[in-house]
């Protein structure tokens, strides 16, 4: 499998090369060349396998020749081992069409520990081989960074530095992060915001002097392999509720169309999806371009829901590129006009494209909490702020066959945002036994100015210089 950038002139690249290489050098994103198929037979076939079994089959055409089905399968089977339920993403009915797919069984109660904790052992295994060493620079406002350290904490062959806005991630995703007490794990709380932190990594991408020495690395979302992990669940869930003879719908929690574009590749491989229901809160840029055309970003504004509160959605540009028949020059012009204006117009067969399986829906903020509500009072269930906007778009959408089931996907554990649970439904969810000690662990930050100098030095002194370039 070659994969080819969104802009069509980064060199092709195989999954080994795309999963240590995050950006494309043209500032594209990579996307596979064709898109594997799976017939309806091979589908049904795929019926009753243990997930890590389902996630080797899934992914092994995307992988290629990097690695044999056997070695894939001991990652899925090391990855999917570290979850605390047994089906690894359960299915929870909430009503005869509402269904929550539960992904936050993960060590850091998110559903990105579903793709990082895979993405750290391919780290692992594609280091070993080149006996290469990764130095990871992120920013986050809260559940990547948790995720991420999870994944790669003790590491011989990762450094990760993670920066956060000191005093602006809540307690819980805090500690998540700080009380990791690995050498190979860095926490830096930054005086200033998300955005200010968010700069300081790119600048740090674009810093020659430290990209020559150091074999520095993304672990967002607009990395392949991680895009990839989570097609599984689709197929996973609509293959308990009877695909492949029977279409099922997703609504996706979506902030930067990462989850939501991986139920898109499910449907491109053959599994039957009626529709994919976008749900944003009001930060709403992804709102706006699939009902009517207009990706122009807006000043975000700070919700309840703070994993969707983003205003450029970097994984769009996978669709857009798709939609545009993999035109990557006009992909470089729209992404240009973007860049200068803030403002994208979708051609009409863009929009034609994408509303074939594509709808979506804003919440407001009462929307979210009467989703909570409705999900405790009348099916007793607890869920926190992301999937109550997920559960409310798909409560709201219209226009579906009566007897398709319709998956909220369940982003995050509802007692990693208890203020909010609590503020909604007046009960506070418990922390999961396994981190109920959290608040007792000892925690080890280093808090810096928020100046790119100050960031920079403090990386290039600790960091592991890489041993061969790639
Ligand atoms: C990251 C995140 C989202 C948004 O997912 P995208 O892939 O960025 O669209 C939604 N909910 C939670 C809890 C998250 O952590």
């Amino acid at each position: 499998m070659k994969y080819v950038s969104t802009r069509g002139t980064a060199p092709a690249l195989d999954f080994e090369g795309v999963t240590l290489a995050g950006l494309a050098s043209d500032g594209g994103l990579y996307v596979p060349e064709t898109w594997p198929q799976f017939s309806h037979d091979e589908i049904s076939a795929m019926a009753g396998l243990p997930y890590a079994g389902l996630a080797q089959r899934i992914m092994q055409p995307f992988v290629g020749d990097c690695l044999t089905p056997e070695r894939l399968g001991v990652l899925t089977a090391k990855a999917y081992g570290k979850f605390s339920h047994a089906a690894v993403t359960p299915l929870r009915q909430l009503d005869e069409r509402h269904t929550l797919l539960e992904l936050f069984h993960g060590p850091t109660l998110a559903f990105k520990d579903v793709a990082l904790q895979l993405l750290g052992l391919l780290f692992e295994e594609f280091l070993a081989r080149r006996h290469d060493h990764l130095t990871i620079v992120g920013a986050t406002s809260g559940d990547t960074g948790s995720a991420a350290i999870d994944a790669v904490a003790g590491s011989a062959k990762v450094d990760i530095f993670m920066l956060h806005p000191h005093g602006r991630v809540s307690d819980v995703q805090r500690r998540q992060m700080t009380s990791v007490l690995a050498p190979n794990v860095y926490n830096i709380a930054i005086d200033g915001s998300f955005d200010d932190a968010q700069a300081t990594v790119k600048r740090m991408f674009n810093d020659a002097a430290v990209t020559g020495r150091f074999g520095i690395a993304a672990v967002n979302s607009i990395n392949w392999a991680r895009l990839m992990a989570q097609v599984v669940y689709y197929f996973a869930a609509a293959l308990q509720l009877g695909a492949p003879a029977r279409k099922v719908a997703f609504a996706v929690p979506t902030g930067n169309f990462g989850d939501v574009f991986a139920g898109y590749v499910a449907a491109q491989m053959g599994l039957p999806i009626e529709r994919l229901i976008v749900a944003t809160n009001i930060n709403d840029i992804l709102h706006r371009a699939l009902s009517s055309g207009d990706y122009s970003a807006a000043t975000v504004t700070p919700t309840a829901a703070p994993s969707m509160d983003i205003q450029v959605s970097s994984n769009f540009e996978r669709l857009l590129f798709d939609a545009a028949g993999g035109d990557g020059a006009q992909i470089t012009q729209q992404m240009a006009e973007f860049d200068a204006t803030r403002v994208l117009r979708l051609t009409n067969t863009q929009r034609e494209a994408m509303a074939t399986l594509f709808t979506s829906v804003r919440a407001e903020p009462a929307d979210m909490i009467a989703a909570q509500r409705w999900a405790y009072e009348a099916c007793g269930e607890v869920i926190d702020p992301h999937t109550a906007i997920g559960l409310h778009a798909a409560r709201v959408t219209a226009g579906l066959a009566p007897d398709v089931p319709v998956v909220t996907l369940a982003t995050a554990h509802p007692a990693k945002f208890g203020d909010a649970v609590e503020y909604a439904i007046g009960v506070r969810p418990a922390l999961p036994a396994r981190i109920a000690d959290l608040i007792e662990r000892e925690e080890r930050y280093d808090r810096l100015a928020g100046t790119y100098e100050a960031v920079r030095d403090y990386v290039t002194a600790r960091a592991t210089p890489r041993h061969q370039i790639a």
